[in-house]
C-alpha cells in the first residue's frame, strides 16, 4: 500500500520469492492509539548539491510484531514534510530490536521494542517517494488489516464454540448432557453462535467488496473488527465457563484461545478507537447524505424475501437516522459516551443487515436455511435491544433531554419483535448440538 510501482516490484518480489518476514513499526511508547503523537524523527541527508540522498532515523518503537525476527521493517517517522514510512533491513546499523515481550497470549508470536539510533535509510526506501504520506498510507493499510484481524476473532470464536459444543454433548450432570439444558445452551452457546454468524456474514460482505476493488472501506473494516473481535472474545470467555473447571485447565485449550484472542480487541486499533471512528465517520456520512445512507440500507432490507427480521431491522435503521440527527441538533454528540452508544447502534444495525441479506438468500451447506433465518431474527432482536436501550440513554440520560426522540423510540414495536424468541433459540440450539 502506498509504494511506487518500482518499490512494489523490488520488495514484494523479494518478500514472495525469499519468504521474507516483515515488521510494521508504527506504535511508540508515547504514541499508541494516537499515532499522531509520533516522536521518531527522519532527518534528511543531503549531498553537496543539496539534493536528498537519504534519511537518518532516530526514535523508539514499541510492541512490534516480528520485531526481533524480521528481515524487512516498515517504519513510520516524522520527516520535515510530515509522517512518512521508510523501509529498513535487518542488520542495518542503528536498528536494534529489544527484549521479546513475555505476553498474556499469542506467545509464539514475537513482539519487541525497536531502538533507532542514527539509522540511515536511502531515499529510494521512502515509501511512495514523497514525504508526508504516512498517515494516509497507514489508514489505507487498516482498510485491509482490520478485516484480517476480524477474521482472527471469528476463527478463535468459532474454535471456542466448537470445543464447547463437543464438550456439552458429552458431559453429563444431573442425569443428562449439558447440551440438553436450556440454561446452558441458551446462555453460553446460542447468543455467541448467533453473533459469530452475524460477524461472518458481515466479514464476507466486506471481503467481497474489497475483492471488487471498492475503495474507502475503512469504516467497514472498523465495524468488522470491533464487532467480531468482541464477539470472539466473549465466546472464548463463555467457553471457559462452559467447560467448568476443565475450561480453566490448560490441557482443554479453551483458556489458550481466550488468551490468544484478547489481543484482537487491542491491536490494529482498540475497540474504543473503532467505536470512535465508526461514530465519527457514520455521523458525517449521514449528515452529508441527508440521511440517504441509512435510508438506502433500510430500503434494501424492506425488499428482502423470507422471514429474517429484515423489515423490523429496517425500521430500526430509520430510527437510527433520527437518533443521529436529533442527538446532533441537541448537541449531545459532544459527549464521547453518547457517540460510543451511537457507534454500537450503528454497528449492530449494519452487521444485522448483512446477516439478514445472507439469510434471505442462503443456500449454503454449513447450516440449514431455517437455522440462518432463526439466527437472523435473533440477532435483529439483540439489535433492537441496543437501539432501544442506547436510544433511551441518549434521549433522556443526558443533561439535555432529546425531546424529539421519545415518541420515535416508543414507536419501536418491541412487543412484536420479541415474539417467538424462545422458539428461535430452541431451533438454533438444536442444530448446534445435533
Ligand atoms: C502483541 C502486540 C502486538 C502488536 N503489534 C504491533 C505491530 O506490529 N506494529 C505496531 O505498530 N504496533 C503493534 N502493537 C501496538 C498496538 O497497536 C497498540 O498497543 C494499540 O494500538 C494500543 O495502543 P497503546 O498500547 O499505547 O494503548 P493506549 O493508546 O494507551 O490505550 C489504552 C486504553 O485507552 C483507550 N483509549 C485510547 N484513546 C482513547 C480515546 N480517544 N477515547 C477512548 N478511549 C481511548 C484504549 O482503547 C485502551 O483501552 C502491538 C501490540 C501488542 C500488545
Amino acid at each position: 500500500v502506498g509504494g511506487t510501482p518500482e518499490q512494489q516490484e523490488r520488495f514484494i518480489r523479494r518478500i514472495a520469492e525469499e519468504g521474507l518476514i516483515v515488521a510494521y513499526g508504527v506504535t511508540e511508547p508515547e504514541a499508541g492509539s494516537n499515532v499522531q503523537a509520533l516522536k521518531t524523527k527522519a532527518e534528511r541527508i543531503l549531498d553537496d548539491k543539496g539534493d536528498i540522498i537519504g534519511y537518518r532515523l532516530n526514535g523508539q518503537k514499541q510492541f512490534i510484531t516480528n520485531g526481533g525476527v524480521a528481515q524487512l521493517y516498515t517504519i513510520l517517522a516524522e520527516a520535515p514534510d510530515g509522517p512518512s514510512f521508510f523501509i529498513a533491513e535487518a542488520g542495518d546499523q542503528g536498528l536494534t530490536p529489544g527484549r521479546h515481550e513475555d505476553k498474556h497470549g499469542i506467545r509464539a508470536s514475537d513482539t519487541c521494542p525497536l531502538t533507532l539510533e542514527d539509522l540511515i535509510v536511502p531515499k529510494e526506501n521512502l515509501i511512495g517517494g514523497i514525504e508526508g504520506q504516512g498517515l494516509k498510507q497507514s489508514n489505507e493499510v487498516f482498510g485491509y488489516t482490520r478485516l484480517m484481524v476480524a477474521t482472527f476473532g471469528l476463527g478463535g470464536g468459532m474454535a471456542a464454540l466448537e470445543k464447547t459444543i463437543a464438550y456439552a454433548k458429552e458431559r453429563v450432570q444431573f442425569g443428562s448432557t449439558l447440551a440438553e439444558k436450556e440454561g446452558y445452551t441458551h446462555k453460553l452457546l446460542v447468543p455467541n453462535a448467533v453473533r459469530l454468524e452475524a460477524a461472518r456474514a458481515y466479514i464476507e460482505e466486506v471481503a467481497r467488496r474489497l475483492d471488487t476493488n471498492e475503495k474507502d472501506l475503512q469504516v467497514e473494516g472498523s465495524i468488522a473488527k470491533y464487532f467480531t473481535t468482541e464477539a470472539g472474545n466473549a465466546m472464548a470467555d463463555d467457553a471457559i465457563q462452559g467447560l467448568g473447571g476443565y475450561g480453566y485447565i490448560r490441557e482443554y485449550e479453551v483458556e489458550k484461545i481466550k488468551r490468544d484472542i484478547k489481543i484482537t480487541t487491542i491491536y490494529e486499533g482498540t475497540s474504543e478507537i473503532q467505536q470512535r471512528l465508526i461514530s465519527m465517520f457514520r455521523l458525517q456520512k449521514t449528515v452529508r447524505s441527508k440521511g440517504d445512507y441509512y435510508k438506502d440500507m433500510a430500503k434494501e432490507l424492506e425488499s428482502l424475501a423470507g422471514d429474517t427480521g429484515a423489515k423490523e431491522l429496517a425500521a430500526m435503521i430509520r430510527l437510527l437516522n433520527d437518533i443521529i440527527f436529533e442527538a446532533r441538533a441537541n448537541k449531545v454528540t459532544r459527549s464521547q459516551y453518547v457517540t460510543f452508544l451511537m457507534a454500537d447502534i450503528m454497528t449492530w444495525c449494519e452487521v444485522g443487515a448483512a446477516l439478514c441479506k445472507k439469510a434471505a438468500g442462503y443456500d449454503g451447506k454449513a447450516r440449514s436455511h431455517e437455522f440462518m433465518e432463526a439466527a437472523s431474527r435473533l440477532f435483529v432482536r439483540e439489535a433492537a435491544e441496543k437501539v432501544y436501550l442506547n436510544g433511551l440513554k441518549i434521549c433522556v440520560g443526558c443533561d439535555t433531554e432529546v425531546k424529539g426522540l421519545a415518541g420515535r423510540l416508543s414507536g419501536l414495536n418491541l412487543m412484536d419483535i420479541m415474539k417467538n424468541n424462545l422458539k428461535d433459540m430452541d431451533m438454533v440450539s438444536s442444530e448446534l448440538v445435533r
